[in-house]
């Protein structure tokens, strides 16, 4: 592979996730901390219109806007649509022969402490998960189940890279551990693609612990949509820990207990996570994987 050279710093992708936006800030105050010298760095804010009213967006979720089929239709013009034309283009404007990579940053209220959701299966991207996992031995690394060549995530825009998902913090509070943390990964990655250019290479293990997703679950619901249960006590925050069949999964009103039905033993994250009520999503279960790279 060739030398990377554009990488790309993005936060507000969702409007109410201030830790990146306050990053992106720093970033483009002091643009000489993302700065190294083999590559071009840009720092953006993604979704400003959201920014300004703290929502997650004006019209829908600008994190679902990136399928080529999409950025191309000249028929969606919602704001979000419109955004998501213009930062693609800006990201990849004279990138003809260049490779480019992008952590988009987010935040959770679901107990994910430090997450790397990873793109693409590039052998770089993997590479780089194993030297962060060296790094920073509590950061775990999720994939979403979504097909690559459909995927509708702001990050797919470059081949390499990855989205940073940190939590738990409500949505539009700044948590300071959770910003400095993120800020040492950014540092982390950035001197990793910078080593890479200079053709140096870190010592990594053979192997690398991946949470993949395998199912959404929705809160029990009745005909007309309305939600039935919360999540069970017992399971709130317990992310990435192991969900065994029997165990409590949700809790009605009335107080019945439902529990996990499955048959293998499954991995919850995005436990009852603030923005995924619309999206009919309680959780994602995942399966632990031990990928070889
Ligand atoms: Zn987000």
């Amino acid at each position: 592979m060739n030398p990377i050279t554009r990488v790309a710093v993005v936060g507000g992708t969702h409007g109410n996730e201030l830790t990146g936006i306050y990053l992106v800030k720093k970033f483009e105050q002091l643009p000489h901390l993302i700065r190294r010298s083999s590559f071009e760095s840009i720092a953006l804010l993604a979704n400003p219109k959201a920014y300004e009213l703290r929502r997650r967006y004006v019209d829908l979720d600008l994190n679902r806007c990136f399928r080529p089929q999409d950025l191309e239709n000249p028929h969606l013009t919602s704001y979000e649509a419109l955004q998501a034309k213009k930062i693609y283009q800006d990201l990849t404007a004279n990138q003809t022969e260049q490779i480019g990579l992008l952590m988009d940053l987010h935040s959770t209220t679901a107990n994910m402490g430090m997450t790397l959701i990873l793109n693409h299966q590039h052998p770089f991207n993997l590479h780089l998960a194993a030297h962060l996992a060296a790094v920073y031995p509590e950061v775990k690394f999720y994939r979403w189940a979504q097909a690559e060549q459909d995927s509708p995530f702001l990050r797919s825009i470059y081949p390499l890279g990855c989205a940073i998902e940190v939590g738990p913090v409500a949505q539009g509070l700044l948590d300071a551990h959770l910003f400095r943390q993120t800020e040492a990964l950014i540092h982390t990655i950035l001197d990793y693609v910078e080593a890479y250019n200079r053709g140096q290479l870190f010592p990594t293990k053979e192997t690398l612990t991946v949470y993949q997703c395998v199912q959404t679950i929705d809160y029990p619901r009745d005909g007309l949509g309305t939600m039935q249960a919360m999540i069970h006590p017992n399971l709130q925050s317990r992310d990435y820990e192991p969900l065994y069949p029997g165990d409590p999964m949700f809790l009605t009103f009335e107080g019945e207990t439902i529990v996990y039905e499955g048959e293998s033993i499954l991995y919850p994250v995005f436990i009852n996570e603030a923005a995924y009520y619309e999206k009919g999503i309680a959780m994602c279960l995942t399966h632990k994987e031990l990928v070889t790279l």
